[in-house]
């Protein structure tokens, strides 16, 4: 392996940690060449609602590639694209009219920005401010990273990265959050972003419904657009299709990709609301929204998210995320006395909690340790620093859920130990 041209993400090479070659997945399992059947506890990044290599996608994949593998969507355009739009407008809130397609998270909250601020420059109004949730994570592109948190993860780039407002995190006391909001808003902020209900990347932090409620009323009151970063908390993962719902709240603007093709394929998609559409919408060509890339609604995505929307459509998959919620509760319960273990918490299938020393950060020698412990388990957990949080897809079997936990019921009881 150590000749491997490959220069992999997040992935300090010096360290020298083996990286396993994988063959196959089915359900909730990987296989590696060398014949070992890894859980995959966390959705292979947070990607696998369904399973791996659902047939119903797949099949779909297949079916498209013997007709139309790719084409320009510039003034363009083809059935499985058309039909996912239609699905998603006749699945999400009314209110989110118009949908904008392109390849992955940080792309759509790219594009989600530009909307924005494309939005306030053809009203000709000078509102440009973003503001952003401390902790939060919208992606890895140079924008995505601007209304991301600061950190190890940004450092070297800092000079890239343009000013946005900053409000905290609505940990116990949602107060001093809705008040930072509301004078943000107030002084004409263009655009607030948020991951709704989890934190995902930034440790798996979890608030109230009726919190996310009450600044999308800050943001309405002042013309402030709310963009609704689902990336992560789509399709099923928080228990409801998407986070916003649980708090009866519809954005300006919604971020969806990970789970919108089930987790098989890249796709992305910007969803917008009518006035957003109409700001661009002219007979004058520069006010064009001026984004694209290549693959832009690929037609094999498309046909792999329409069998998505169809599985939601057909089958219990709801219930089943009410089943995986309620298991993974059980578990989180069951350890949640343990002295080594602090601030279990879930949401929906969701279930995270913090292990060991409380003065622990991403780069304490505890998250290694633990990757390292997970691995030679035959389990795919990848702790965010001493924050270890268990993501299934949603077909998991009880027995491989059970052993996700016993295992990590163990670490626990090492670190009492030592
Ligand atoms: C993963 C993630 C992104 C970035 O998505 P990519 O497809 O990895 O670019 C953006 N926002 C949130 C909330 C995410 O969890």
């Amino acid at each position: 392996m150590t000749h491997s041209p490959v220069w992999h993400p997040f992935t300090q090479h010096g360290l020298g940690d083996p990286v396993p070659l994988v063959t196959r997945a089915e359900g909730a399992a990987l296989y590696t060449e060398d014949g070992r059947r890894i859980v995959d506890a966390i959705s292979s990044w947070w990607v696998t609602t369904h399973g791996h290599c659902h047939p119903r996608i797949m099949a779909a994949i297949a079916d498209q590639a013997q007709r139309l593998d790719q084409m320009i969507f510039a003034g363009w355009t083809h059935q499985p694209a058309e039909d996912v739009a239609h699905e998603l407008r006749s699945i999400l809130p009314d209110a989110l009219t118009r949908v904008f397609f392109s390849d992955s998270g940080s792309t759509a909250v790219e594009v989600a920005l530009k909307m924005a601020l494309g939005y306030w420059a053809h009203r000709g109004e000078a509102r440009s401010r973003v503001v952003v949730m401390e902790h939060s994570y919208h992606g890895d592109t140079i924008g995505a990273m601007s209304v991301g948190a600061r950190g190890v993860f940004n450092a070297a780039y800092a000079p890239m990265l343009f000013d946005v407002g900053r409000v905290p995190f609505p940990a116990n006391d949602p107060q001093p959050t809705l008040d930072a909001l509301e004078a943000e808003c107030a002084a004409g902020a263009a655009a607030f972003i948020v991951e709704p209900l989890v934190l995902g990347a930034g440790g798996m932090l979890m608030y109230p419904p009726a919190v996310l409620a009450k600044m999308q009323a800050i943001c309405a009151a002042h013309g402030t657009l709310f963009i609704a970063d689902e990336v992560m908390t789509g399709w099923g993962r928080t228990g409801t299709l998407t986070a916003c719902e649980q708090a009866g709240v519809v954005p300006d603007i919604m971020c969806l990709s990970k789970g919108l093709t089930g987790g098989a394929i890249p796709l992305a998609v910007t969803m917008a609301s009518e006035p957003i559409w109409d700001a661009h919408y002219s007979t004058d060509r520069t006010r064009t929204f001026y984004h694209s890339s290549s693959y832009t609604a690929n037609p094999l995505a498309c046909a792999a998210a329409v069998a998505n929307l169809a599985i939601w459509r057909e089958e219990p998959v709801r219930e089943r995320v009410a089943k995986l919620a309620e298991k993974q509760q059980t578990h989180l319960d069951a350890l949640s006395g343990h002295a080594m273990v602090r601030n279990a918490r879930g949401c929906g299938t969701i279930a995270a909690l913090e292990l060991g020393d409380p003065a622990g950060s991403y780069l304490s020698e505890l998250g290694p340790r633990l990757l390292r412990r997970f691995r030679e388990a035959d389990l795919l957990l990848r702790p965010l620093g001493n924050t270890v949080y268990v993501m299934p897809p949603y077909c998991i079997e009880d027995e491989d859920l059970a052993r996700i936990w016993a295992e990590i019921g163990a670490a626990a009881d090492d670190l009492a130990t030592q």
